[in-house]
Protein backbone atom coordinates (compact mmCIF):
# COMPACT_ATOMS: atom_id res chain seq x y z
CA UNK A 1 0.00 0.00 0.00
CA UNK A 2 1.05 3.29 -1.09
CA UNK A 3 2.00 6.22 1.28
CA UNK A 4 2.11 10.25 1.07
CA UNK A 5 3.77 12.75 2.20
CA UNK A 6 5.15 16.60 2.19
CA UNK A 7 6.95 19.59 3.10
CA UNK A 8 4.90 21.91 5.02
CA UNK A 9 3.58 24.57 2.70
CA UNK A 10 2.43 21.55 -0.06
CA UNK A 11 4.06 22.69 -2.96
CA UNK A 12 6.20 19.67 -3.20
CA UNK A 13 4.31 16.05 -2.12
CA UNK A 14 5.86 12.79 -2.78
CA UNK A 15 4.15 8.99 -2.98
CA UNK A 16 6.05 6.02 -1.69
CA UNK A 17 5.26 2.64 -3.48
CA UNK A 18 4.99 1.00 -0.36
CA UNK A 19 4.70 1.65 3.52
CA UNK A 20 7.94 1.88 5.28
CA UNK A 21 8.54 -1.25 7.23
CA UNK A 22 10.95 0.92 9.95
CA UNK A 23 12.69 4.52 10.92
CA UNK A 24 16.07 5.44 12.15
CA UNK A 25 17.22 8.60 13.86
CA UNK A 26 20.82 9.87 12.71
CA UNK A 27 22.81 12.41 15.08
CA UNK A 28 25.53 13.08 12.96
CA UNK A 29 26.78 16.97 13.07
CA UNK A 30 25.06 17.63 9.57
CA UNK A 31 21.67 16.04 10.29
CA UNK A 32 21.40 17.59 13.39
CA UNK A 33 22.05 21.29 11.81
CA UNK A 34 20.08 20.50 8.64
CA UNK A 35 17.06 18.95 10.57
CA UNK A 36 17.21 21.65 13.45
CA UNK A 37 16.82 18.14 15.90
CA UNK A 38 17.21 15.12 15.05
CA UNK A 39 16.93 13.61 11.70
CA UNK A 40 14.58 10.44 11.16
CA UNK A 41 14.06 9.35 8.01
CA UNK A 42 12.54 6.67 6.37
CA UNK A 43 14.85 4.75 3.47
CA UNK A 44 13.47 3.90 -0.09
CA UNK A 45 14.79 3.40 -3.91
CA UNK A 46 14.50 6.07 -6.53
CA UNK A 47 12.26 3.95 -8.87
CA UNK A 48 10.09 3.50 -5.72
CA UNK A 49 8.99 7.30 -5.44
CA UNK A 50 6.90 9.57 -7.20
CA UNK A 51 7.82 13.24 -6.67
CA UNK A 52 5.40 16.37 -7.48
CA UNK A 53 6.36 19.75 -7.41
CA UNK A 54 9.71 19.21 -8.70
CA UNK A 55 10.48 23.14 -9.45
CA UNK A 56 10.03 23.63 -5.52
CA UNK A 57 12.65 20.87 -4.36
CA UNK A 58 16.03 22.94 -3.41
CA UNK A 59 19.17 20.12 -3.36
CA UNK A 60 22.23 21.50 -1.28
CA UNK A 61 25.52 19.21 -1.57
CA UNK A 62 26.46 18.66 1.96
CA UNK A 63 29.38 15.87 0.98
CA UNK A 64 31.19 14.24 -1.93
CA UNK A 65 28.22 11.05 -1.16
CA UNK A 66 25.04 13.02 -1.05
CA UNK A 67 22.47 15.81 -1.07
CA UNK A 68 20.26 17.21 1.45
CA UNK A 69 17.02 17.97 -0.86
CA UNK A 70 14.33 21.30 0.93
CA UNK A 71 11.67 22.87 -0.05
CA UNK A 72 12.64 25.90 -2.00
CA UNK A 73 9.07 27.74 -1.05
CA UNK A 74 8.61 26.81 2.77
CA UNK A 75 12.38 25.52 3.47
CA UNK A 76 11.16 22.46 4.82
CA UNK A 77 13.23 19.29 5.34
CA UNK A 78 12.44 16.58 2.30
CA UNK A 79 15.10 13.85 1.77
CA UNK A 80 18.82 13.26 2.13
CA UNK A 81 19.85 11.23 -1.62
CA UNK A 82 22.76 9.43 -1.99
CA UNK A 83 24.67 11.10 -5.00
CA UNK A 84 27.63 7.98 -4.84
CA UNK A 85 28.26 5.25 -6.94
CA UNK A 86 27.99 1.65 -5.15
CA UNK A 87 24.62 0.04 -4.01
CA UNK A 88 23.45 2.73 -1.98
CA UNK A 89 23.47 4.76 -5.13
CA UNK A 90 20.00 6.78 -5.55
CA UNK A 91 18.56 6.05 -2.12
CA UNK A 92 16.00 8.53 -0.74
CA UNK A 93 16.27 9.05 3.09
CA UNK A 94 12.76 10.99 3.55
CA UNK A 95 12.20 12.95 6.71
CA UNK A 96 9.96 10.85 8.79
CA UNK A 97 8.20 14.33 9.91
CA UNK A 98 6.89 15.21 5.88
CA UNK A 99 5.18 11.81 5.82
CA UNK A 100 1.46 12.71 6.14
CA UNK A 101 0.56 9.86 8.18
CA UNK A 102 3.53 9.15 10.03
CA UNK A 103 1.97 6.23 12.73
CA UNK A 104 2.54 2.28 12.42
CA UNK A 105 6.33 2.74 11.61
CA UNK A 106 8.47 1.56 14.50
CA UNK A 107 11.86 2.93 14.82
CA UNK A 108 14.22 0.44 14.79
CA UNK A 109 17.86 2.66 14.54
CA UNK A 110 19.95 5.10 15.80
CA UNK A 111 23.10 6.08 14.69
CA UNK A 112 26.30 8.47 15.59
CA UNK A 113 24.73 7.57 19.21
CA UNK A 114 27.84 8.89 20.32
CA UNK A 115 27.19 12.40 18.45
CA UNK A 116 23.61 12.58 20.15
CA UNK A 117 23.29 15.70 22.79
CA UNK A 118 23.16 14.45 26.62
CA UNK A 119 19.79 16.34 27.41
CA UNK A 120 17.13 13.59 25.88
CA UNK A 121 17.15 9.60 24.94
CA UNK A 122 14.86 7.92 23.25
CA UNK A 123 13.28 5.14 24.93
CA UNK A 124 12.65 1.43 23.42
CA UNK A 125 14.59 -1.20 22.15
CA UNK A 126 16.37 -0.57 18.69
CA UNK A 127 19.69 -0.70 17.37
CA UNK A 128 22.31 1.85 17.95
CA UNK A 129 25.39 2.55 16.23
CA UNK A 130 28.72 4.96 17.04
CA UNK A 131 30.12 7.28 14.14
CA UNK A 132 33.14 5.01 14.16
CA UNK A 133 30.92 1.82 13.30
CA UNK A 134 28.64 3.96 10.70
CA UNK A 135 31.94 4.70 8.95
CA UNK A 136 33.22 1.19 8.91
CA UNK A 137 30.06 -0.15 7.45
CA UNK A 138 29.98 2.27 4.49
CA UNK A 139 33.72 2.72 3.98
CA UNK A 140 34.57 0.70 0.65
CA UNK A 141 35.51 -3.11 1.18
CA UNK A 142 39.25 -3.56 -1.07
ZN1 LIG B 1 7.05 23.70 0.87
ZN1 LIG C 1 23.27 12.07 9.81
Amino acid sequence: MSVTGACLCGAVRYTLKDKPKETGACHCDMCRRWSGGVFMSVKCKAEEVTLDGQKHIGRFKSSDWAERCFCNRCGSVLFYRVTASGPYHDDHHFGFGTLDNPNGIPMTSEIYIDKKPDGFAFKGDHHTMTEAEVIAMFAPKD
